[in-house]
């Protein structure tokens, strides 16, 4: 039986790429709620963007019905080409000076109780984008003192320590940097990058304030081995990373890299088990997880997690003192 998205139509040069079917695990809300409404309203009056929508997340129905969405500073083009993102590419326009504060004033409008600011790549700028992030925090905590923050940054090639030491200065809550994938798919899926450079990264942040919280994803499904996504988890407890995010890759366009595999649920928990055995203090594993999804509530069980960790020490340690 012919597949008619598959033949060429009369006139065109080259057959359009087979669609990937999605398994029922991956299907989501459409976004139509009325909240869903007005934070894109939100978003387009103060000309902020947001990675929701840059990257195709499929969460952005229920994310954004909830209010919840994660703001991309310095602006919509990437200086990089990574194969797995569908944010555009290019060179990107001036920095706009009125981010930071419109950054805030969405997080009070929206009643924000922990925001997640995330942001293109900027090779092009001197500091990789740090002074606008610490502008941004800087925002935060004089317009909505109580929201607490998560940052998730690029990883400032070529200027990482300066840049790391900047923004840990300003105190985020969470500081949160995406592995992304094992170290063998480097070259093909985020080739501009180096996988011991973000590692070197997540490392400086703890030993530049060891009380900020850690946090770091991998897509899974683009070809990687189970015993090379160990192998992460155990490269990422090396650097004390406290959080681990793992969650299904989807194709964003043809364009983009392929899925190899959609990993069951099944496994997704599986994996889950496997890192919290090997001592993070949180962990997020499943098909929709995404860096931001569910940030603020997994940042409470998170800073429990580690309450809880530092009571029975200083209980252990009382004990053995007396
Ligand atoms: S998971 Fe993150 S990126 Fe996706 S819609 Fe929710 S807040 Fe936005």
């Amino acid at each position: 039986m012919n597949d008619l998205t598959n033949t060429p139509r009369p006139g065109s040069e080259t057959p359009r790429a087979p669609r990937q079917r999605k398994p029922d695990w991956i299907r989501v809300r459409a976004p139509v709620s009325k909240e869903y409404h007005e934070t894109r309203k939100l978003m387009r009056d103060l000309s902020l963007n947001t990675v929701c929508e840059e990257a195709a997340c499929p969460n952005i129905g229920e994310c954004w019905s909830k209010k919840h969405a994660t703001v991309m500073i310095l602006g919509d083009v990437c200086t990089r080409a990574c194969a797995f993102c569908n944010v555009k590419t290019g060179m990107p326009r001036m920095v706009d000076p009125m981010e930071p504060q419109n950054t805030a004033v969405a997080a009070a409008e929206m009643g924000l109780k922990h925001i997640v600011i995330t942001s293109v790549d900027r090779d092009d700028l001197p500091d990789g984008g740090a002074s606008q992030f610490v502008k941004v925090i800087e925002a935060l905590r004089r317009e909505t003192p109580d929201t607490t923050i998560e940052i998730l940054t690029p990883d400032f090639r070529n200027k990482m320590r300066p840049a790391v030491e900047a923004i840990c200065e300003a105190g985020p809550d969470v500081y949160n940097h995406n592995l992304e994938t094992v170290p063998r798919l480097y070259p093909t899926i985020r080739p501009g990058a180096r996988y011991y450079a973000s590692l070197r990264l997540l490392e400086e942040v703890k030993s530049h304030d060891p009380l900020i919280f850690t946090k770091s994803g991998i897509m899974l499904g683009l070809g990687e081995e189970r015993l090379e996504v160990h192998q992460v988890m155990d490269d990422m407890r090396s650097a004390d990373v406290d959080f681990i995010t793992m969650g299904q890759y989807l194709q964003p366009t043809p364009k983009h890299a392929k899925v190899e595999e959609f990993v069951t649920p099944r496994a997704f928990d599986a994996y889950g088990s496997i890192a919290r055995a090997k001592g993070f203090l949180q962990v997020a594993s499943s098909p929709l997880t995404r860096s931001s999804y569910h940030a603020g509530d997994d940042f409470a069980v998170m800073k429990a997690a580690r309450e809880e960790k530092f009571a029975k020490v200083a209980g252990s340690s009382g004990g053995s003192a007396a």
